[in-house]
């Protein structure tokens, strides 16, 4: 294959190999993920592979290769490492199952500082758990407080589950298949969900990886984006206790119109859009 056997065999001309192919591919962060792709291969962190002397060993090498040319054709990495990180944790994911992204760890601090003040026994629900990155955030920090957590997709179901067992958190949440509140039963203190809110119109614009190799149903909020946000808003006062919080993440110059569609749709007392830290409207607040 193109450029496999000038992969060479010592740790640092290989990085700078991986790192070379990879910008040559148009990856972003050639750098981050070469790192990445070394390290994974030799079980150990990013940081150690670039101060590392010494050779690869043939299946090493090989693995090296192989990984590089399925991320130079598009493939996103955590794809191909089965793994990535959210907040101070590890998770797998596999193809057909959203990538969690940064954006998403500041909805679970928000989340997580919510509660905070969650009386014990109280109930949380993850709307659209994916690969169960919120509720795993949840059930690890707060071992007395229930979590249920639906997804549409089977799929990301499976791949919820399997990490909650990795964390040794599988008794703690429930996992339920539910498109929406369909199957959902009874209220809860919170609810979070990072939706779809991607405009159906602007997927395929979306970088190549993520438009071609991520779950559609994870990314497409519909014609302009709002939709499914929009049916979460009207529903969740049903599912909410006195007082409980919706937290959801929205897209940047989403928030104006949602909050003008809640008010509209029923009487929160308390409605707050918050920024990310590129300081994007990113997160949506509501309190019944
Ligand atoms: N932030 C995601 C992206 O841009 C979209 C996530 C979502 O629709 N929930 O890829």
């Amino acid at each position: 294959m193109e450029g496999t056997a000038s992969a060479p065999w010592d740790i640092r001309s290989c990085l700078l190999w991986a790192k070379r192919k990879l910008s040559g591919a148009g990856v972003d962060e050639a750098d981050r993920e070469a790192a990445l792709i070394l390290a994974h291969v030799l079980s150990t962190d990013p940081a150690d592979v670039k101060v590392r002397d010494g050779v690869l060993d043939g299946g090493q090498r090989e693995l090296v290769i192989s990984l590089v040319e399925g991320r130079a054709r598009g493939t996103p990495l955590p794809y191909l490492l089965c793994h990535t990180w959210f907040l101070d944790f590890s998770l797998v994911v596999h193809p057909g199952v959203f990538i969690p992204r940064p954006e998403t760890e500041g909805l679970a601090e928000l989340a997580l500082a919510l509660a905070r003040d969650l009386p014990p026994g109280a109930r949380v629900l993850d709307m659209g758990t994916g690969s169960g990155a919120l509720a795993l955030a949840l059930a690890r920090v707060r071992g007395d407080i229930s979590v249920e957590a639906v997804d549409v997709s089977e799929t990301a179901l499976r791949c919820a589950w399997e990490n909650a067992h990795r964390l040794g958190l599988s008794g703690r949440i429930s996992f339920s298949r539910s498109n929406l509140f369909a199957e959902v039963r009874g209220r809860f203190h919170l609810i979070v969900s990072n939706p779809p809110y991607v405009p159906a119109e602007r997927i395929a614009s979306l970088q190549r990886e993520v438009s071609t190799h991520e779950p559609r149903v994870a990314l497409d909020g519909g014609e302009g984006g709002l939709e499914v946000l929009k049916r979460i808003l009207r529903e969740a006062p049903g599912y909410l206790e006195p007082r409980g919080h919706l937290l959801c993440e929205i897209g940047d110059g989403q928030g104006g119109e949602l909050i003008r569609f809640a008010k509209l749709a029923s009487n929160w007392v308390e409605l707050r859009v918050e920024r990310d830290i590129a300081g994007r409207e990113r997160y949506l607040l509501a309190r019944c």
